[in-house]
């Protein structure tokens, strides 16, 4: 079966600072990745690079079998206009750590844009569907409310339906409970640990070590622009081999 995410030596730099040192990665439909790994180690720009929102300098990237960024003509690649991007990407869902919501929207409005703008469905349908989707993330009797009056967790939910609304095969979350308050995480992650249960196909970069042993099939540690240590939750978090996994296992645990 062609994996949804399918990553082969992927290298990318900023300058002369190398960040992706060969990547190689794989995800599988309805299957959950966890990528852990220090601050700097470059997991952010990984996530990144898998919806074209950085360009890779080297290695194949492919989504759904598809080159990301790229079309090939013979053995030459030719990069996409930004038209065929956003084509590409939107069967892309990304949750970042900072919720990113239209503030001068509401919740519901929120959840509806980019189905109307993007996919010109018509409203009412759009309506219907973003209803459940408030109701899926917990959020059914905020649907009138602004940003501004959501909590942090709340407002994270509302940019996962968001994200939903699209219809995603993939979706792409960034440290999406880093920002939130202590009290406030697990009705994020609660919703997240449903949509894995529902067989969405997850990259999840977290810090939350609980939630990874719990929902991820695979956990990848990075450190360095490089994988260091790969394989299901209870191996690689539970009896780690690498002394670098060791050490930042200690300090997160
Ligand atoms: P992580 O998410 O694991 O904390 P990042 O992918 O955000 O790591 O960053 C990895 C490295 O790449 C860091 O040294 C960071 O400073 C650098 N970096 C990330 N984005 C940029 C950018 N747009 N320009 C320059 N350097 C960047
Ligand atoms: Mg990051």
């Amino acid at each position: 079966m062609t994996p949804v995410v399918s990553a082969q030596r992927i290298y990318k730099s900023f300058g002369s600072v190398h960040v992706l040192k060969g990547i190689n990665l794989e995800v599988h439909e309805r299957e959950v990745l966890c990528l852990i790994g220090p601050s700097g180690s470059g997991k952010s720009t990984l996530l990144r690079c898998i919806n074209h929102l950085e360009k890779i300098d080297a290695g194949r990237l492919y989504v759904d079998g598809v080159l990301v960024g790229y079309k090939q003509r013979g053995d030459k690649l030719h990069e996409l206009r930004e038209k065929e991007v956003a084509f590409q990407r939107k069967d892309i869902g990304m949750v970042f750590q900072r919720f990113n919501l239209f503030p001068h929207m509401t919740a519901l409005e929120n959840v509806m844009e980019a189905p109307i703008q993007v996919r010109r469905e018509p409203k009412a349908k759009v309506r219907q569907r973003a209803h459940e989707l408030l109701e899926r993330v917990g959020l059914a009797d905020k649907a009138k409310n602004y940003p501004a009056q959501l909590s942090g967790g709340q407002q994270q939910r509302v940019a996962i339906a968001r994200a939903l609304a699209m219809e995603p095969k993939l979706m792409l979350f960034d440290e999406p409970t880093s920002a939130l308050d202590p009290e406030l995480v697990g009705d994020v992650l609660g919703v997240m640990k449903q949509l894995a249960k529902d067989g969405m196909t997850m990259v999840v970069v977290t810090h939350e070590m609980q939630f990874a042993r719990e929902v991820a099939d695979k956990v990848l540690f990075m450190d360095g622009g490089v994988v260091v240590e790969e394989g299901p939750p209870e191996r690689v978090i539970g009896s780690p081999r690498e002394e670098r996994t060791k050490s930042f296992l200690a300090r997160v645990l």
